[in-house]
């Protein structure tokens, strides 16, 4: 089945991702864990949450390649003839061909999909609509706030004077710190207020 976890930034996502991978661990299930290239914050391999918990990626994936062939080649290394579970991190970022191979694959595989549901412009990531679209259970990793106390269901991009930025293109990772991502309730979102 596939599983399309969605949240905001500061939800804990990554680190409810890896708990999750932990208990099947524990169990000694097969698991693999990947995620897009894109996402260089925290080293090219690393799966980093913000609450500490980290692991690193057996896969790291290109946008041109194919999530089949990947999980295949990452088998074959660890002498594995396959896997059980699959978990992705910053799912937004897979391609919609990546995502329809995943769902393909999910007749087989329990696949565990954790990422944003939309950018700081409040548009769909590709590879988000395409999991709304596809996955066969899907929910919400709630818990993030925004400052005022309601509940964060937009991410924002701010810089560093925490200034709202409302264009600009959909994927910027800046390891100078120069912008950042924070979560806010649609109020503040749409008035552009990072704080009181
Ligand atoms: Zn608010």
């Amino acid at each position: 089945m596939l599983h399309f976890f969605y949240g905001v930034m500061g939800s804990s996502k990554t680190a409810q991702l890896l708990m999750q991978r932990y208990n099947y661990q524990q169990l000694g299930l097969k698991v693999a864990l990947i995620k897009p290239a894109v996402d260089t914050r925290a080293g090219q391999n690393l799966v980093f949450s913000r609450v500490g918990l980290q692991a690193e990626a057996e896969l790291v994936l290109e946008p041109a390649h194919s999530v089949r062939e990947q999980l295949l080649w990452l088998a074959a290394r660890q002498a594995y003839s396959d896997f059980q579970y699959v978990f992705v991190d910053e799912a937004q970022f897979l391609s919609e061909e990546q995502v329809q191979e995943l769902a393909d694959l999910a007749d087989d595989l329990e696949i565990f999909c954790y990422g944003l549901k939309i950018d700081f412009r409040g548009q769909f990531f590709p590879g988000s609509a395409a999991l709304l679209r596809l996955a066969s259970d899907i929910q919400e990793v709630a818990g993030a706030l925004c400052w005022c106390g309601r509940k964060a269901t937009m991410n924002t991009r701010v810089d560093q004077q925490g200034r709202v930025i409302k264009e600009g293109e959909q994927v910027l990772i800046d390891n100078q710190q120069r912008i950042r991502y924070i979560g806010l309730c649609y109020q503040h979102w749409r008035k552009g207020m990072s704080h009181a």
